[in-house]
């Protein structure tokens, strides 16, 4: 099942969430302001299949592209 990023247009909170294709584009509500809109990131992990992107081994978290992220300060 893809993780899917999602946004808070409200707050600009961002999430992830794992759902299937179906459900990826239902609404949903931002835990954080209770804002609805929410909107769907383009970029999908999967649980680590590929590794094209190179950006895990510079910096980040790994669940971060390495900007704003609050787990890993990057
Ligand atoms: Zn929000």
């Amino acid at each position: 099942m893809p993780i899917y990023e999602y946004i808070c247009l409200d707050c600009k909170q961002e999430y992830e969430q794992l759902r299937s294709f179906n459900e990826a584009d239902q609404p949903m509500v931002c835990s954080a302001c209770g804002g609805e809109h929410v909107k769907r990131k383009l970029s999908v992990i999967y649980a680590q299949s590929g590794g094209s992107t190179a950006s895990g081994a510079g910096g980040g978290c790994g669940s971060c592209a390495g900007g704003n992220c609050a787990s890993c300060g990057g």
